[in-house]
Formats: structure tokens, C-alpha cells, sequence
């Protein structure tokens, strides 16, 4: 997907429009300030059963409202209606591959008042792009702590999925790649590790997976949940929810990032030191496979995390 071959449609305020028409004025709180909250999703193709399977829409969808509640943001549309809305779009481009999409509620343009002031001029749009699976989920990435603090609940809260969010993410992304590193991973305002720009962590030490708590500045990631579930119910392996200490990378025998983007993506050297023997380890091989099989419906017992999009029962919840 390249800027000169957009998708023909998106979708907006309960319309599907062209691609070209899906825009916010630039003095709007969302265009302005990042004001909006959001979802990133993504589709997957199965060749072998003809199918576009999204992951998790009720979690999504959940997590969406909690954004809006704690930003005070509330829009004339339900889960269904978007989701409703997300079927739409991707069958109007008519995707047969891998896609991301967007799910954006924004504030929009408050004229009256001081811009900061919350506004009751909402919106909402879809916007969905072809986006294969990227390699690092085989070959592993080189990852660095960076100078940069993560945000913090008592500043701009992790957990709330804003666009603005997204500038601390970017300062520690451009650090760790000027530098020659694949990701950040960022620790949090107390020093413990935190999460990746749009990932979560997870850390093998002792036959134990560990991951940093809810309360460790992260977003709470679906995928962190769903290879919790997984670690634990097909594994067998115990998974511990607590602060992870930076040496604690050192010291790992693997270490992965997961994210709706990330999917299960290893990382093979922290600070220029190896994780384990400096390859991919077999419980984040194991864990991706697993992922990647549950995301096209090749894993029994969790097909009910997806929704079928060229399917009619879809629109019908
Ligand atoms: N942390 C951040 C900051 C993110 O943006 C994301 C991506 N949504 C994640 C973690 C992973 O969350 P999920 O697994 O729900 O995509």
C-alpha cells in the first residue's frame, strides 16, 4: 500500500464516503490537539477458507468505551453500529489480504469556546488498509531503553488509548532509531519497564512468563491477554503480572512484544546485550504460532473471538 494507491472507501459519521472525502478540519480538536480516542484492528485473510477474520471486536470495542468515558467523549454511535461500520468499509474495498483498521471517535471543531473546552461536536470514522505481516514476527528485533519516561495515569493515562498518547511513543521511537534499534522499550515514571510505543512485553525468566501489571503504565493490550490465555490454557506455563526490573531483560531467556500490530514479535538483544543466545526462543515461536493460527480460525476452542466479514450473520449481532 503505497499513499498513491489509497483504498477507494471509508466511513464516516454513518456514510460510507471516498477515501479522499474521510478528512477532519485542521481546527478541530482531534486534528489539532490529538483529541480523538481509538482502535487499531486488524483483519486477516485465510486463503484456505475464503475468509476476513477480525480478532476480538467485543475487547476492542469495550476498551473504546472506556477510552470515551474517561475522556468524556460520547458519540451518537454503538459498538454494533461500528462495528457494523468496520464490515462496511472493508467489503466496499472488497479486501482479500491482511488489513489494519482504525476505528477513531474525535472531538471536532468547537468555535465558541476555548479550543481546550470539550465540545459536544463529535464524530467517528473507519478507515482500513491492506498491511501484510511484517518479517520481525520471524526474525526477531533489536530492542534499546531509551531516555524517555512513559507516560503515567496521573499525567496522560496509558490505559486510555488517545492519539495524543502517541507523541511519547514517537519521542522514544525516534531515539531508539537514530540509534540503530529496531523499538524502545520504555520505562515507566518509577523505572520498571512499561511497554514498547504500541506493544506490550513479555519476559521468560525460570520457566516463568512475566509480564508488567495493568497498573505498570501500560495500555491494556488484547494481545497480551489473549497469549496470557494461551501461555496458560495450551502451554502450560504460569504466567506472572508484576514490575519487571531493566537488568531482568539481561537476565531473560526470551522476551517478546505483542501488539494488534506487533503480533508476537521477539526481541533477540536489549542495549546491544543478547536475550538468551541472541535468537528466537521457543516460547515466543511457540506463542506466535499459536497467535497466528487463532487469528484465521485454525485453532479450535477460540473461534469465537473472531467475526467473519464476508459473512451475513456479521451485520446481524
Ligand atoms: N501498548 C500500546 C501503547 C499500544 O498502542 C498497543 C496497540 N494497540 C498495545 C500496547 C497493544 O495493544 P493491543 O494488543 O490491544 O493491540
Amino acid at each position: 500500500m503505497t499513499a498513491k494507491h489509497p483504498p477507494e472507501f471509508a466511513w464516516k459519521d454513518g456514510h460510507l464516503i471516498a477515501w479522499d472525502d474521510c478528512t477532519v478540519h485542521v481546527r478541530s480538536q482531534a486534528g489539532f490537539f490529538g483529541a480523538n480516542v481509538f482502535e487499531g484492528v486488524r483483519g486477516y485473510w485465510s486463503d484456505d477458507r475464503e475468509q476476513l477474520y477480525l480478532f476480538r471486536m467485543d475487547t476492542h470495542f469495550e476498551r473504546l468505551a472506556l477510552s470515551m468515558k474517561v475522556m468524556r467523549l460520547e458519540v451518537g454511535y454503538t459498538a454494533d453500529d461500528m462495528l457494523a461500520g468496520v464490515i462496511e468499509t472493508i467489503r466496499a474495498n472488497g479486501f482479500r489480504e491482511h488489513l489494519q483498521c482504525n476505528v477513531v471517535a474525535h472531538f471536532g471543531l468547537n468555535l465558541d469556546q476555548d479550543p481546550l473546552y470539550p465540545t459536544s461536536n463529535t464524530g467517528v470514522h473507519i478507515t482500513a488498509i491492506r498491511f501484510p505481516r511484517s518479517p520481525k514476527t520471524e526474525a526477531g528485533i533489536h530492542a534499546c531503553i531509551p531516555s524517555w519516561r512513559r507516560i503515567s495515569d496521573s499525567t496522560v493515562p496509558p490505559r486510555v488509548k488517545v492519539g495524543a498518547n502517541y507523541q511519547n511513543s514517537r519521542l522514544a521511537a525516534n531515539e531508539a532509531r537514530i540509534n540503530g534499534y529496531d523499538m524502545p522499550i520504555i520505562l515507566n515514571e518509577r523505572g520498571t519497564i512499561a511497554e514498547g510505543p504500541g506493544s506490550c512485553l513479555f519476559m521468560l525468566r525460570e520457566g516463568r512468563l512475566h509480564t508488567p501489571a495493568v497498573t505498570d503504565g501500560i495500555l491494556e493490550s488484547i494481545t497480551r491477554d489473549t497469549l496470557i490465555v494461551f501461555a496458560r490454557d495450551i502451554l502450560g506455563i504460569e504466567v506472572v503480572e508484576r514490575s519487571i526490573d531493566r537488568t531482568e531483560l539481561y537476565a531473560a531467556d526470551e522476551v517478546l512484544m505483542c501488539g494488534s500490530i506487533a503480533e508476537v514479535t521477539p526481541v533477540i538483544s536489549v542495549d546491544r546485550l543478547p536475550v538468551g543466545r541472541g535468537t528466537v526462543g521457543p516460547v515466543a515461536t511457540a506463542l506466535r504460532d499459536l497467535y497466528f493460527r487463532a487469528l484465521i480460525g485454525d485453532l479450535p476452542g477460540y473461534e469465537h473471538w473472531l467475526t467473519p466479514v464476508y459473512d451475513a450473520a456479521a451485520l446481524r449481532r
